[in-house]
């Protein structure tokens, strides 16, 4: 009996060859240079920052060398699974208007690309043919260990401080004759398929990863498994092979927890002669806590999900900015020779990377979001509000579809100018800055006049209304002077300057009935400029304002 035939016992009905698949995905056409980037998600949590990173990195170098990104659900270890996780990264890629070239998206029942299927569970038969092909060469073969043994394995080597994995002597079945190794098999026996290395950990390979540089591993000497009986499913590290390989993926971009897994890969790659892609082995993403720098969490940082800056409304170039400036050193200099580039008008060094850890900084995030939103067009904020409103806060979309101007005057407060106002930060901020435009949030407020009496204020409200201070069609300088006109008759000095020379003489000064009014209008002591705020507002409002505290 040959080892065509424990091959055929053990994939009966596969019957096409590795060389039938490669003619089945032949190279991509493309121009010299473009690369095939992936994300490659395993569905077993939500996309976090240190994902995003890597899609942003994997999306820049497809686009910018007119190359190809797609991605590719490795849902090989399916009790891990964790429903709705493909199903958010569709939702995170499409919110940052970064969709895959190639794809499979089975919420929606939609697919994309010639080199699929794209996700692994739906790909067993490939790799069973490429296992097929190892074990006709005797380059894999049925591992019958127990989980028993196995444990016991473990435990002694532990004990005796060895390195742990079935490896040399521990690989007892890898040389099993293969007449005894079909009749295991035809009595029920159950096994795994693992490798057969060839390695030799005591032998030094070179590595050259794009981020890291050169590096050095011993040689894999472990026979991994690379496929249970259970559900004849590949493990992760084979079936990465064989799809970076079919899909001609040029470049890998993951964690940097994938780099002590370097030797098992370029063992596998060798042995089918196939050359590996290029790795950029991307870094942690850190933070600063207090004096501390340490690895962002998820568990502790509400910025570790994707969902916080979605949540909070940061307009998603934004946020991919701050992201392109932890992936490239030199990508802040760039922008500010290109303000109007796009963001994959950028070349991605990984040697500008920094191998140590990726420092993300939400002030910085913050600083970045808020010059982007004060370069926006009243339109642009309007619809960046309305987006965002229309999923965290429908009493508000509610109120900016029924005053759709009248929002656009508000956010064009300070906009049209040489130095625009940068106040927001976020979405979400704009309502928290702005809700006192609305009529509808302003029914049962309270106010704190601070210092100033509520006889006081009522006497200047009272004056202003009286002599017929707001004029709609008024300049801004008719405006203070108007203002300024009631202070005489108030006790309030017209010029701060004024005041200050003679303090005893005034109640205050145009500063305090400006403040007086700011906050019957608004409630706040600080707001923009009031002169446009009352502009906005308009006389009627302005007046009912000023009633119900007359009142
Ligand atoms: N499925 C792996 C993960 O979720 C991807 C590793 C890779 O990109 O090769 O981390």
């Amino acid at each position: 009996m040959s080892r065509e035939d424990l091959a055929n016992l053990i994939f009966p009905n596969i019957t096409k060859t590795v060389a039938d698949y490669e003619k089945e995905y032949p190279a991509r056409n493309l121009k010299e240079g473009a690369m095939v980037t992936r994300f490659a998600p395993s569905p077993t949590g939500f996309m976090h920052i240190g994902n995003f990173l890597a899609v942003v990195i994997d999306y820049v170098m497809a686009k910018n060398s007119q190359g190809v990104f797609y991605l590719r659900n490795e849902d090989t270890d399916q009790a891990r699974e964790v429903e709705g996780a493909i199903e958010y990264i569709r939702q995170v890629l499409t919110h940052y208007d970064m969709n895959p070239d190639e794809y499979e998206y089975r919420d929606i029942n939609e697919t994309k690309g010639n080199y699929g299927p794209y996700i692994q569970s739906e790909r067993k038969e490939i790799y069973q043919a490429f296992i097929k092909q190892l074990l006709i060469e005797g380059k894999a073969y049925p591992c019958f260990l127990t989980q028993e043994e196995m444990d016991s394995i473990r435990e002694s080597q532990a004990r005796d401080k060895r390195r742990i994995g079935i490896y040399g002597r521990f690989a007892k079945y890898r040389d099993l004759a293969v007449e005894e190794a079909i009749e295991r098999i035809k009595n029920g026996e159950k096994y795994t398929i693992r490798l057969k290395s060839s390695g030799d950990f005591n032998r030094k390979f070179k590595f050259n990863d794009l981020v890291n540089g050169e590096m050095e591993f011993p040689e894999n000497d472990i026979d991994i498994p690379i496929m249970k009986s259970s559900n004849g499913l590949p493990t992760y590290h084979f079936a990465h092979l064989v799809d970076d390989y079919l899909m001609h993926t040029t470049h890998v971009v993951r964690g940097q927890e994938w780099i002590s897994s370097i030797p098992i890969h370029y063992e596998l790659f060798k042995t089918f002669g196939f050359k590996m892609p290029k790795y950029v082995h991307i870094p942690l993403i850190l933070k600063k806590d207090g004096e501390k720098v340490r690895k962002i969490s998820k568990r502790l940082d509400p910025e570790a999900r994707m969902s916080y800056y979605e949540e909070k409304g940061y307009p998603t170039l934004a946020v991919i900015e701050a992201i392109m400036t932890i992936a490239n050193s030199n990508y802040e200099a760039w922008r500010e020779g290109h303000p109007d580039a796009l963001f994959t008008d950028f070349t991605f060094s990984p040697k500008k990377m920094s191998a140590s850890g990726a420092l993300f900084d939400l002030d910085k995030l913050d600083n970045i979001s808020k010059n982007y939103i004060s370069h926006l067009t009243k339109e642009e904020v309007y619809e960046g509000v309305l987006n965002w409103s229309k999923k965290y806060d429908l009493g508000f979309n509610e109120i900016l579809k029924k005053y759709p101007d009248y929002s656009k005057e508000i956010y064009n407060i300070e906009r049209e100018q040489k130095k625009p106002r940068k106040d927001y930060r976020y979405y979400s901020e704009i309502k928290a800055k702005t809700w006192y435009m609305y009529d509808e949030y302003f029914q049962d407020i309270k106010y704190d006049f601070l210092n100033y009496d509520l006889e006081e204020v009522k006497k200047v409200l009272k004056t202003y209304i009286d002599n017929n201070c707001f004029v709609e069609s008024d300049t801004q300088e008719e405006w203070f002077n108007k203002m300024k006109s009631i202070c005489a008759d108030l006790g309030y000095a017209r010029e701060v300057k004024e005041y200050k020379e003679n303090p005893d003489k005034y109640k205050g000064n145009i500063i305090d009935i400006s403040n007086i009014i700011r906050i019957s209008l608004t409630t706040l002591d600080n707001t923009p400029n009031l002169y446009n705020i009352m502009q906005i507002l308009g006389k009627d409002r302005i007046i009912a304002r000023f009633s119900k505290i007359l009142n």
